[in-house]
């Protein structure tokens, strides 16, 4: 497990020498990784709204969305810069429903992800290019997280039909990443 070292998570896989890992399944809707991704747990309380139940060891499991459980005692951390890679030993693991899995690629290809600074993958190394957009598709990027909008994918967790434009977007319409409103975006160059 690789832990941007200031993240909230950091400070309590240090202390308590436990972590769990849930497996999202692929169609996850991007809310869930926005609540979990580009938030910390020291502006809000992620689990308010989250189905979860706890570990033995007392860390969460996921219990939505979610196909696998792996529970692990941490028992060495190697330094890595800006991230500390924590190496486990699985102590318990739990298969929850079939089904597949989400990768990094889906999300970032298919999903239109992206990645915050303090993500627990060191952003720019798998980080792609889009395709190349068509001169009336402007596409809008949000100043806060880095989502980028689509108008040839738009928004189908919040119902927004692909070939929508940007400026056709409801004025209730938010950020499906960190959920800022559309003052927030700006023209992609
Ligand atoms: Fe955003």
């Amino acid at each position: 497990m690789c832990i941007n070292k200031k993240n909230l998570s950091h400070e309590f896989i240090s202390s308590s020498r436990v972590f769990t890992v849930s497996v999202l399944e692929k169609e996850s809707p991007m809310k869930l990784i926005g609540l979990l991704g580009f938030k910390s747990g020291r502006d809000i309380d992620k689990f308010k709204d989250i189905n979860y139940k706890k570990s033995p060891s007392g860390a969460p499991l996921l219990l939505e969305h979610t196909l696998a459980h792996m529970e692990c005692k941490v028992i060495k951390v190697v330094d890595s810069l800006t991230h500390d890679i924590f190496i486990g030993k699985l102590t318990g693991a739990e298969n929850v429903k079939s089904g597949e899995p989400m990768t990094y690629e889906y999300y970032h290809v298919v999903k239109k992800g992206t990645t915050p600074d303090t993500a627990p993958v060191p952003s720019g190394i798998v980080k792609r290019e889009a395709g190349k957009e068509e001169a009336n598709m402007q596409k809008y990027v949000c100043t806060v997280c880095n989502y980028v909008y689509d108008p040839a994918v738009g928004d189908p967790d919040s119902g927004i039909a692909a070939g929508t434009p940007f400026s056709d977007l409801p004025d209730d319409w938010v950020c499906p990443v960190c959920g800022v409103g559309k003052e927030e975006f700006k023209e992609t160059d």
